[in-house]
């Protein structure tokens, strides 16, 4: 192997010190040392742009850090990621390394994690996001790895079998390279996509990266008596040039917009659809949970019950039926009295009709607002807003059973930087874990394949 004499020689360097460079460091120093490789024999650097790794892993989950989420890893798959070719992708990483086996190597630097009902894995009572990181910090110093930090990688190159990795003046050699730059939300974080170029010069496809997991812009603001309202279990619908894409979950006016569960778990397939139509408009149907004769026997019902009774006080105590199996943070909401107001602008009833008033021109118009409330027409998505960002490098060209590119031999990826989008819920981490895991493990296995 011939190296430039003037370079820092490094056997794995990994590029980016968030959750999946810092555990695929890990992962490449622990099977190094059961491979029996001396330390000395395998040195391990990560190159971090900013002063200290971790920065995005501080300010997850609103600085509690989600750290993953409980159940079997099948589970996971399954619950975390929607789309089978990602679910398959990332099978191999999720089986090797698991939930547990973060939360038993958490455990083991002192920070205990806790299952809320919902399945989300934080850590304990007293703990946060900065013990996560500070966790890391030790298994890094335990495993002898030398973090570059404030160190911004401008270029990398391949000559030969070596890697050559440029930053401000200095420049590294390596013989294994992982790329874990990230995604391309919150360039504040230090992640601006500068993994993806590298990865088109070496000729991977990059999957041009889109919103997800992001807040909805709307053209018209919603009025300011609904912002901050929130609608418990509905079904929160895009439709644009005749398709349409739904989720069920918790929907938030936000004063610019569109928030919460449903929202950022659809904003993925609604910035597709967006993209391809030039517009979106976005609908909740407010009961889910019932067929549309359903609704229509339920208005009869009451309308019988008591002709007098004005319209309105119906919807204000009206729960909100949410579908078999899906429940929103507080499952059997009513809808808010803020919506009701609007509700009935939008079907045409005056504010005082009454149920005896309610013909049956208005009662269509009512159950169709109902089942279609107007939420908005999409203005933007905005990309680095969202909690991550979909696309990356095209999973085709790399092996989900080491994370090593099918293009490139020695060079590997691991965490957002790979085009797989999870859901809310602690999967995005432990997808950046697992792959960061693969790939380290995967790393010095084939080191050891050199050697021998
Ligand atoms: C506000 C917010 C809240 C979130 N909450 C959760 C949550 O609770 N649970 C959950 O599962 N997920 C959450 N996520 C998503 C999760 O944090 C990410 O998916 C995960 O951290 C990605 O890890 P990564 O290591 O792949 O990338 P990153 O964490 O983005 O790390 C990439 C690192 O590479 C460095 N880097 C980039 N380019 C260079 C370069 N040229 N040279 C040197 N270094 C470079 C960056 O500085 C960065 O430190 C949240 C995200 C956000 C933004």
């Amino acid at each position: 192997m011939s190296f430039d004499t003037a370079a820092e020689r490094i056997d794995i360097l990994v590029v980016g010190g968030g959750a999946a460079g810092m555990l695929a460091a890990v992962a490449a120093r622990e099977a190094a040392r059961k491979l029996q490789i001396p330390d000395t024999d395998c040195s391990i650097v990560i190159l971090e742009r900013n002063a200290a790794p971790g920065a995005k892993i501080r300010i997850s989950g609103g600085g509690r850090c989600n750290v993953t989420h409980s159940g079997t890893p099948g589970e996971l798959l399954a619950k975390g990621f929607l789309r089978r070719e990602e679910e398959r992708f990332l099978r191999h990483a999720l089986y090797a390394f698991t939930g547990s086996d973060l939360v038993r190597m958490l455990a083991l630097q002192g920070v205990q994690c806790e299952a809320r009902p919902d399945g989300k894995v934080f850590p304990a009572a007293g703990l946060a996001a900065p013990d996560i990181v500070q966790a890391f910090g030790r298994l890094i110093r335990e495993a002898r790895i030398s973090v570059e930090a404030s160190c911004t990688v401008s270029s990398v190159e391949r000559v030969g079998v070596a890697f050559i990795v440029k930053a401000g003046e200095r420049r590294f050699d390596a013989s294994s390279l992982i790329l874990a730059t990230g995604g391309v939300s919150y360039p504040s974080t230090g992640s601006r996509g500068d993994g993806l170029l590298f990865a088109r010069r070496f000729g991977h496809t990059i999957v041009k990266p889109s919103p997800a997991l992001a807040p909805i812009i709307t053209h018209v603001k919603p009025p300011g008596e609904l912002a901050g309202v929130s609608l418990r279990a509905v079904r929160l619908i895009g439709s644009a040039a005749g398709k349409q894409v739904s989720r069920c979950g918790d929907v938030l006016f936000t004063h610019r917009g569109l928030s919460g569960p449903a929202v950022l778990s659809l904003s993925r397939d609604i910035a597709e659809l967006f993209r391809g139509a030039g517009s979106c408009d976005v609908f909740v149907d407010l009961f889910p949970g019932l067929r549309p004769e359903e609704l229509q026997e339920q208005l009869l019902r009451e309308s019988g019950k008591n002709g007098s009774r004005m319209v309105r006080k119906f919807l204000q105590s009206c729960p909100i039926a949410p579908p078999d199996g899906v429940s929103g943070e507080a499952p059997n909401g009513t809808i808010p009295s803020a919506l009701v107001p609007f509700i009935m602008r939008l079907a045409g009833l005056s504010d005082d009709l009454q149920w005896s008033g309610l013909t049956r021109d208005k009662r269509t118009a009512l159950l169709e607002t109902l089942r279609r409330f107007p939420a908005g027409s999409v203005k933007t998505l905005p990309l680095d807003q969202g909690e991550i960002s979909a696309g990356g490098i095209s999973l085709r060209e790399v092996n989900p059973k080491t994370m090593e590119s099918r293009l490139v031999p020695g060079l590997y990826f691991a965490g957002e930087i790979l085009d797989y989008a999870g859901e809310i819920g602690g999967f995005n981490l432990q997808a950046a874990f697992s792959t960061g895991w693969l790939a380290g493990e995967s790393v010095a296995g084939s080191r050891q394949e050199d050697c021998g």
